[in-house]
């Protein structure tokens, strides 16, 4: 028998769920407990098919929009966030619903209000078409908010009044693109409001400084994580701008291109926010198969965030009536 080639596989901490998924992912579980199936969720809960199909199988239904919902079926919103007109649309029909708008997400809502209140045009940073931007744009009149994905449209904006600005960012974004980008807006518009730095998340800024930490000691990185997950994405490129020749998605372990990892000694794993743990395990395990695999931790920090789900869930009794927001 030959013997395996050596490896050193370098795992990256903090990775993979985060608190906002995680109490996502309890909501649907808890929802599906206390009214049973079915329990409808409007968009991917989190996104990761793994978690969707698991989900699924508990008796979820996912769906793009409200109007295929029954009304008479609770229905969750997603970790995400919602256009207001989206909770407004299920009290009008009088259903059960409940939201899993990550807490952090809710609160670049309540900043993008306030300045809003305070008569200050917006500039959201973010990505076009990703449900969490739709969702924070959302909670302003069409127009209130303009968005921003590179440096370039900075250049290219045109505002209401430069001394009446305000911005805000998807909580997913990469933290060296933002910060160019929020530099190039306050060059542009000194006088501009917004919150110290970012709203990049907690989970999002920690996984891609452990990322960084990894780089030096890798041939190639692995991202575990799905191709609609900002935060995966994101974990990507930043591999590459550390240096990290090829730096990949893979959703599960059948994914791995193993020729592409050819001669490589040390590899880096990580996952993004929404993955689950058991599919870093798996990959973990497809290494071990072909290589004499050495393990390493590069912890960067160390988390504790959790998030309580709303409390309707928690209680035991069934809510009263219909049109209640759980
Ligand atoms: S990635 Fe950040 S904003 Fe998104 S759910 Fe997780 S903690 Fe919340």
């Amino acid at each position: 028998m030959t013997a395996k080639p050596p490896l050193t596989l370098y795992l990256a901490a903090p990775r993979g769920f985060c608190a906002g998924v995680d109490r996502a992912i309890k909501i649907v579980e808890m929802a599906l407990e206390k009214w049973g199936a079915p329990v409808y969720v409007r968009h991917e809960i989190v996104h990761n098919r793994y978690v969707v199909d698991d989900l699924r199988a508990k008796g979820a239904v996912f769906v793009e929009e409200l109007d295929e919902c029954p009304g008479d079926r609770p229905v969750i919103f997603s970790a995400h966030g919602v256009p207001k007109a989206v909770p407004a649309e299920a009290a009008r029909r009088e259903m059960v619903y409940v939201d899993a708008t990550c807490p952090l997400v809710s609160k670049v809502h309540v900043e993008a209000e306030r300045h809003h209140e305070a008569g200050r045009q917006i500039v959201m940073i973010g990505h076009a078409g990703h449900p969490e931007t739709i969702g924070t744009m959302g909670q302003l009149p069409e127009g209130a908010v303009l968005l921003v994905e590179t440096e370039a449209d900075v250049d290219r904006l045109q505002v209401r009044d430069p001394d009446s600005l305000a911005f805000i960012t998807q909580t997913t974004l990469s933290v060296d693109d933002t910060a160019g980008i929020v530099a190039r807006l306050k060059a542009r518009y000194p006088a501009i409001e917004g919150p110290h730095k970012e709203d990049i998340c907690y989970a999002t800024t920690n996984r891609q400084a452990a990322v960084k930490a990894m780089a030096p000691h890798i041939d190639a990185l692995l991202v575990i994580g799905a191709p609609n997950s900002s935060n995966s994405r994101r974990l990507v490129e930043v591999g590459r701008a550390a240096g990290c020749g090829y730096s990949q998605l893979v959703q599960r372990a059948a994914d791995i291109d193993w020729r592409a990892l050819d001669g490589a000694r040390a590899v880096g794993v990580t996952a993004g926010a929404s993955a689950p743990e058991l599919l870093v395990e798996e990959v973990c395990d497809a290494f071990a198969a072909r290589y004499d695999v050495t393990r390493e931790t590069v912890e960067t920090a160390v988390e504790q965030v959790e998030f309580k789900v709303p409390r309707a869930l928690r209680d035991a009794a069934r809510p009263q009536g219909a049109g209640a927001r759980a």
